[in-house]
């Protein structure tokens, strides 16, 4: 494209709340193939509340809260903040909060002197967090990583787990000296337009794909009501640049779009990476494209005036 019509395409783009960083990326979205959802923060709101919390032990509810609350208060992921604000909000008003109420917004849940002292805390990244507590290791997380510290999951636990999973939650499994004291399930729901830009991606002859390293049954779920086919789940954060290179082994041109620090790698490596306005910095200094109004009708916006702008100058 010529500068002038690069010049006319941002402020067109501007106009719209979508930042393009220069010419090159906004000619190579004109011919876009595939473009790869992240899906947590992305699809989904990145409003993750606990809505289901089951003890699998002799612990009580307000213990087993406690308990993991603790393990996750060192945590910046969302999954952890959700947690600590639910068992802080049972812990101080002594019932279960509704989703709504759960959220402190702030950080206070965390520095009230209700948690007990976690020792050693990691955090094991696309797999959850370590620490101990009493001097008995905790662990909260997924599958892996339960199974891979040699923790069993009973029958009955991998059931309650797979039904939270199989309704689009994220199950959080909890192990307290070595064994599996209970779950939470935790819901983020869909963006209202989610549907309808795939749909549209879908009209444009556009293939929509879903990379997460939530689990295979939550991400189907989520894929099966935002109607994305192609679903790449459990993958660790270092792994979503490589599903951005297996799709553009053919030659085919390829679009990320993603919020986190996990999503960076994969927007660099994209041909066109685009960065929701509202997520973090490192993702929006590694994309070609910022929305600002952190909508996704605004992916169909920002290749819409690709096309134009190209179809223009030939
Ligand atoms: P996403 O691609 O959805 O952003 P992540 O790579 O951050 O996913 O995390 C993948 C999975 O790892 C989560 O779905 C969860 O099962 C587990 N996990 C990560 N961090 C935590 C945590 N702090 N507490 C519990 N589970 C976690
Ligand atoms: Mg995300």
């Amino acid at each position: 494209a010529t500068p002038t019509a690069v010049m006319v395409a941002t402020g067109v783009g501007a106009n719209h709340g979508v930042l393009i960083k220069g010419g090159d990326a906004l000619e190579r979205a004109h011919k876009v193939k595939y473009v790869v959802f992240d899906k947590t923060g992305t699809l989904t709101q990145g409003k993750a509340a606990v809505t289901t919390a089951k003890v699998f032990s002799e612990m009580d509810l307000g213990e087993f809260l406690t308990l993991v609350a603790s393990a996750e208060a060192s945590s910046e992921h969302p999954l952890a903040r959700a947690i600590v604000d639910y068992a802080y909000h049972y812990h101080f008003f002594g019932k279960l909060p509704n989703s709504k109420d759960a959220r402190t917004n702030g950080k206070e849940a965390k520095f009230s002197g209700w948690l007990l002292d976690a020792f050693e805390f990691s955090a094991l990244p696309g797999k959850g967090v370590q620490c101990f507590v009493h001097g008995k290791r905790v662990l909260a997380g997924n599958r892996k990583l339960l199974t891979e510290s040699g923790v069993a999951i009973p029958a009955e636990v991998e059931s309650f787990v797979a039904e939270l999973e199989d309704s689009a939650k994220t199950g959080i499994l909890v192990a307290y000296d070595n064994t599996l004291v209970g779950v939470l399930g935790v819901a983020d729901p869909l963006k209202r337009e989610a549907a309808v830009v795939i749909e549209g991606l879908e009209k444009m002859g556009i293939q929509p794909v879903i990379v997460t390293g939530d689990n295979w049954r939550t991400a189907r779920a989520v894929a099966r009501e935002v109607g994305i086919q192609d679903v790449r789940a459990e993958v660790l954060p270092a792994g979503k640049a490589d599903v951005i290179h297996s799709f553009q082994k053919d030659g085919s041109v390829v679009a990320m779009i993603g919020d986190g620090i996990n999503d960076s790698p994969a927007l660099a490596a994209a041909d066109v990476g685009i960065a929701i306005g509202a997520g973090t910095d490192i993702a929006i200094e590694a994309a070609d494209y910022v929305l600002m109004r952190n909508s996704l009708e605004d992916v169909i916006t920002a290749i819409d005036l690709s096309r134009k702008t190209l179809a223009r100058i030939r």
